[in-house]
């Protein structure tokens, strides 16, 4: 048996935040970054709060949060007591405030509270998933925490929030959709229903994603790569995703990348890599590009028409092909070797990669 989850009630469109105006007599606590109240995007949030509310401005989220963020922020929001708790940012403020209400909540220090996610960024599809990723600086570790309590109650999708998004972070969240769409789609636990979301996701990317690059103005391509984003994060948040995200959140703690970036360099030797000896994933791949309107052809050829894609809009975007164009050096890239070869074997996501990979698989999928 198999679970077709969706349990975070979506509103889409420019007037969705005024769903934040059906809260009364909430205590409700904003959880964000620092940016999103000196550029003013703050007051999307509060102008839908209506007075009969108390509401709390927490402003010290991190990117990539880490646990000590996490740990402060419970301390803080616990002194508020939120009833209701809204997150507001990328992914970094999205999955502090998640982290946040699951320690306090299995602690005993928050109480039940209704999560709402607000995105500004195209990317994480975390306001549907029961995914938060945290960073364990210490051990340059970052690791996906997986539990029903980090599912959000509430999604509000309102594309004018990632007009401002520039151009370089555009390229990288849109390029973790597209992961996120595509390790699905190949995912050993993929449904139809999955796959339907999946497919969706990977159209709106192809089509739109450098339109919203090139033109951060241009509302259509923004709207439709916001929601590429959250139907590529329903389908992975039912059949979860792949090694290319096993190897990218392993070298995530370790070398300063952005995460999509890194999903960006690796997810072409993964496509390859995956269809190689494993006939299921080479057929998915194949059925994917014949969909996309990319090949007439079955097989191989058709599997290299998609790589094909991924590698041309890889560079429309300015993204580097290798962790050397990225601006590192083989000597920031090799002592790590060895651990993120193991650690990617250990992380969550790696489990439903359509082929299980060795820990020699791991570097040289890297070392390319
Ligand atoms: P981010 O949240 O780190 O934001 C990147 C930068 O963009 C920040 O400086 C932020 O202030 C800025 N920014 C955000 N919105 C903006 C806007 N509208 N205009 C201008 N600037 C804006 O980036 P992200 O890619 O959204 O999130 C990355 C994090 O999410 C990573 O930690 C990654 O591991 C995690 N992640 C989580 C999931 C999940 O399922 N929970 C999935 C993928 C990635």
């Amino acid at each position: 048996m198999k679970q077709v989850k969706f349990g975070t009630d979506i509103y889409i469109g420019t007037d969705a935040l005024t769903k934040l105006n059906d809260f009364q007599n909430e205590r409700i606590c904003v959880v964000t970054d620092n940016f999103m109240v000196e550029s003013g995007m703050i007051n999307f949030v509060t102008s839908n709060i209506n007075d009969s509310n108390e509401h709390a401005i927490f402003t010290d989220i991190v990117p990539d949060p880490t646990i000590e963020n996490v740990v402060s922020g419970v301390e803080e929001l616990s002194k508020f007591n939120p009833s209701v708790m809204v997150a507001l940012g990328g992914g970094s403020a999205i999955d502090a405030a998640k982290a946040i209400k699951l320690m306090g909540m299995k602690l005993d220090i928050i109480k039940e509270v209704t999560l709402v996610i607000i995105p500004t960024t195209s990317g994480t599809g975390s306001e549907v998933t029961d995914f938060s990723v945290i960073t364990n600086k210490k051990e340059n570790l970052k690791y996906p925490l997986v539990d029903d309590l980090l599912q959000p109650d509430i999604a509000i999708l309102d594309s004018r929030l990632v007009e401002t998004v520039p151009p370089t972070i555009t390229a990288d969240t849109g390029m973790d959709v597209l992961t996120h769409a595509l390790e699905a789609y190949v995912s050993t636990e993929a449904t139809d229903f999955s796959d339907a979301l999946a497919e969706k996701a990977v159209e709106l990317i192809f089509e739109y994603l450098e339109r919203a690059y090139v033109d951060g103005k241009d509302s259509e391509a923004r709207e439709k790569v916001h929601y590429a984003s959250c139907l590529a994060g329903l389908a992975f948040n039912q059949v979860s995703l792949g090694l290319c995200h096993g190897i990218a959140h392993t070298v995530g703690g370790k070398l300063h990348l952005a995460h999509g970036r890194i999903n960006g360099i690796l997810l072409p030797s993964i496509v390859q890599y995956n269809s190689n000896e494993n006939q299921r994933a080479l057929e998915r791949y194949a059925t994917l590009a014949r969909k996309q309107g990319l090949s007439n052809s079955k097989g191989k050829v058709a599997v290299r028409s998609l790589v094909n894609r991924i590698t041309e809009l890889r560079a429309k975007l300015n993204m580097p092909a290798n962790f050397i164009d990225a601006g590192f050096t083989k000597d920031d890239v090799t002592p790590h070797l060895a651990t993120i070869s193991e650690e990617a074997l250990l992380d969550p996501t790696t489990k439903t990669n359509p082929k299980t990979p060795t820990k020699e698989d791991v570097r040289q999928i890297v070392s390319k």
